[in-house]
C-alpha cells in the first residue's frame, strides 16, 4: 500500500512528509486511528517512503528493491509486532514472528482491517490477543543486529494497547532511550488504554474521517462497481475500513434480525416478550465476534437511514433492495427526539463487544431502554 493511496489524511501526510524531508523523523510515532481510517496502511506506506532508495518529493518510487520488499511486507529492516495468541497451529508461546506469514497475507488482503477481522483470520476470536513480553524480547534481538539492506530499522506496532503491562514497561525503556537509527510507528485504535508514560514519549498524530469523494476515489482504484461504490460510501462514515467491510461482509439477514429484536423490545412487558428477547440475545451471543461488531455498526447505520426516511430525505438514504419497505414501518419511531440516544446506545454496544463485556447483560439492559426510547414520538 503506497502512502498516497490511503484516502484522506492530508494533514498527517504533510506532517510525516515534512519530517522525512527535513530528516527529523521522531523515534516514536503514534498514529491514532479510532475507526479504521487507514492507520496501519499509512504506517506501512510511511515506512516504505523512509526505506525507498529513490524517494522523490517524499513519495516512494514504487519500483526499487526496498519498495518491492516493503510492498510485500518482506523488507528485512521493517519489523512488525501485533496481537496474537495460541491457535490450532501455534500451540504455545505465540509471538508475532510465528504469525508473520499470516499477517502479511492478511494485510495485503485487508489493508484497512480491524482487530476483530484479524482475530477471526488467525482463529483466536475466543481468546484475548496480546503483545507479550516474549514478542518484545524477540524484537529487541532483531533490533540488536545491524540493519540488513537499509541504514535504518523500522518497527510497525499494530494495536500497542494490546501489550500486557509488563510489555508496556519494556517498550517504555526503549522509547526513553531510543536505539540508534531505529524508528517505532505505533498504530492504536484506543490510545487512552496506553500507559501515560508511553503517551508522553511519542509524537501523536490523529487520523480523521476521510471525505466521501476520497473514499469513492479509492474504491474506484480497486475496481468497485459504480452502484456498489455509492452504497459503500454511504455506509463509510469517513472510514475506508467501514466501506470495505460493507462491500465484503454479508449483512444479509441483519435487518430482519434487528427488527425482530425491536419488536420484542416494543412490548417487552407483555406477551412473554421478555423470554423472546432473551432467546434473541442468546442467538446474538452465538454470532462470531466479527459478526457481532458488524451487526452493531449496521444498527447505527440503519437507524440513521430511518430518520432520513422519516423526514423524506430520500437522497440521503442508502438502502439495499427490499430494505426500504421494511424500514418504512419502523421509521416513524426513530426521530429527532430519540435518534441521539439510539446512536449512543448502539455505538456503546459495539464498544462492549470489542471489550469482551458480558453481552447478555448489556443487551438485556439495552432492550429495556429501547422499550422506553422507541415510544418517544415526534
Ligand atoms: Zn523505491
Amino acid at each position: 500500500m503506497l502512502f498516497q493511496l490511503v484516502p484522506g489524511q492530508k494533514k498527517i501526510k504533510e506532517t510525516l512528509s515534512q519530517n522525512l524531508k527535513n530528516k527529523k523523523i521522531p523515534h516514536a510515532l503514534l498514529l491514532e486511528d479510532p475507526l479504521s481510517y487507514g492507520g496501519l496502511a499509512l504506517a506501512i506506506g510511511y515506512a516504505q517512503n523512509m526505506l525507498c532508495a529513490n524517494n522523490q518529493e517524499q513519495a516512494a518510487c514504487g519500483s526499487c528493491e526496498h519498495c518491492r520488499l516493503s510492498t510485500e511486507l518482506k523488507h528485512p529492516d521493517l519489523h512488525f509486532v501485533f496481537p496474537v495468541n495460541t491457535n490450532k497451529e501455534i500451540k504455545k508461546n505465540a509471538s508475532s514472528e510465528d504469525f508473520l506469514p499470516a499477517f502479511r497475507s492478511f494485510v495485503l488482503e485487508h489493508p484497512f482491517a480491524n482487530y476483530a477481522l484479524w482475530a477471526s483470520y488467525i482463529d483466536i476470536e475466543k481468546k484475548r490477543g496480546t503483545i507479550s513480553g516474549l514478542d518484545l524480547s524477540k524484537l529487541f534481538e532483531k533490533l540488536s543486529l545491524k540493519a540488513f539492506l537499509s541504514t535504518q530499522k523500522i518497527v510497525v506496532m499494530w494495536l500497542p494497547e494490546k501489550m500486557t503491562p509488563t510489555t508496556g514497561a519494556k517498550i517504555l525503556k526503549t522509547l526513553e532511550e531510543p536505539l540508534k537509527d531505529t524508528y517505532f510507528i505505533l498504530v492504536s485504535v484506543q490510545p487512552s488504554q496506553l500507559l501515560k508514560t508511553i503517551l508522553s514519549r511519542v509524537q501523536k498524530l490523529e487520523l480523521k474521517p476521510a471525505a466521501s469523494d476520497q473514499i469513492d476515489a479509492y474504491l474506484k482504484t480497486i475496481g468497485t462497481q459504480d452502484t456498489l461504490r455509492e452504497e459503500a460510501c454511504g455506509y463509510a462514515k469517513g472510514s475506508v475500513g467501514n466501506a470495505l467491510a460493507f462491500l465484503k461482509k454479508d449483512t444479509d439477514g441483519f435487518l430482519d434480525f434487528f427488527l425482530e429484536w425491536l419488536r420484542f423490545c416494543f412490548n417487552i412487558h407483555k406477551n412473554n416478550n421478555i423470554s423472546k428477547a432473551i432467546g434473541w440475545i442468546d442467538a446474538f451471543t452465538l454470532l462470531t465476534k466479527e459478526k457481532q461488531i458488524a451487526f452493531c455498526a449496521f444498527t447505527v447505520q440503519i437507524i440513521r437511514q430511518c430518520t432520513y426516511l422519516n423526514y423524506n430525505l430520500s437522497t440521503l438514504t442508502h438502502l439495499k433492495p427490499g430494505e426500504k419497505e421494511k424500514l418504512e414501518k419502523l421509521s416513524p419511531y426513530i426521530n429527532h427526539l430519540n435518534i441521539d440516544v439510539f446512536e449512543k446506545e448502539f455505538k456503546e454496544l459495539e464498544y462492549y463487544v470489542q471489550r469482551n463485556a458480558n453481552m447478555k447483560i448489556a443487551l438485556l439492559d439495552l432492550s429495556f431502554k429501547i422499550a422506553k426510547f422507541i415510544r418517544i414520538k415526534a
